[in-house]
């Protein structure tokens, strides 16, 4: 079952310089419960990769799909989950992971209960009238997991989610992260330019070279993960 396909995607940015094509010819096709990794080096097109996918940016050429479907926009039925934690600030950390529900038009009780299951998941019940300020790097990445998760997308996007951690913080997130996707039937396309972090963490990696941004090998991870 295909989650997430990608035909010929292409992007050329336009300006005042000229033209920059920051990805050519994009072909992925990431199948339900798959956790895939997309690493290359800086400038070679991974967040312009992620920003279409999330549908926060157009393509040049090609096409996106979801569930067989060209995506069109952004959309609950994908979640995000950035480098700077975009958690709101004013909110506790139950209320943030609220936010998404009410959105949808969950009542308050349920929109409650659901952020106390997702809290629960990714081991933060302690701190559900924390607010964001008062938590750790990680744990306010625990929350923004927790917030995406709430509104049961299709697949998370993850833009380099643990770039700005330590690296001690880094390697248990990593871990933490794996626990949650064995918990949930969710399926992840993670972006890193870190390719330890990209063997620990998926199935399937695809490596983009730069200038333009091109599938240059798909790597199959062959290990089972610890
Ligand atoms: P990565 O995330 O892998 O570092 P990016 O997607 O940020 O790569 O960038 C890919 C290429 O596109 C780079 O050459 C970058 O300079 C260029 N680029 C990214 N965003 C823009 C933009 N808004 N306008 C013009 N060029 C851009
Ligand atoms: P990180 O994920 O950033 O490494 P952890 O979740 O490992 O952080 O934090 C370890 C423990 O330290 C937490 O379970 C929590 O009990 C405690 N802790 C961290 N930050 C705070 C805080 N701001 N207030 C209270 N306890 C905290």
């Amino acid at each position: 079952e295909v989650v997430l396909e990608t035909r010929g995607l292409g992007k050329v940015y336009r300006g005042p310089n000229g033209e920059t094509e920051a990805l050519r010819d994009i072909d992925v096709r990431v199948h339900r419960r798959e956790f895939v990794c997309v690493i290359g080096p800086s400038g070679c097109g991974k967040s312009t990769l992620i920003r279409i996918l999330a549908g926060l940016e157009k393509a040049s050429s090609g096409q996106v799909l979801l569930d067989g479907a060209p995506v069109a926009g952004p959309g609950r039925d994908r979640g995000m989950v950035f480098q700077g934690y975009s958690l709101f600030p004013w909110l506790t950390v139950k209320r943030n992971v609220m936010f998404g529900p009410l959105m949808a038009g969950s009542s308050r009780t349920m929109a409650e209960s659901r952020a106390r299951e997702w809290l629960e998941l990714v081991g933060l019940t302690k701190f559900a009238d924390a607010f964001p300020h008062q938590l750790s790097g990680g744990m306010r990445q625990r929350v923004a997991i927790a917030r995406a998760l709430a509104n049961e997308p299709r697949i998370l996007l993850m833009d380099e989610p643990f770039g700005a951690l330590d690296a001690q913080t880094r390697a248990k997130m990593q871990k933490h992260l794996l626990d949650i996707w064995r918990n949930v039937d969710i399926t992840v396309l993670f972006i890193t330019h870190d390719l330890d972090e990209a063997v620990y963490l998926a199935d399937r990696i695809l490596v983009l070279k730069a200038h333009p941004g091109e599938v240059q090998e798909v790597i199959e991870v062959p290990v089972p993960r610890p």
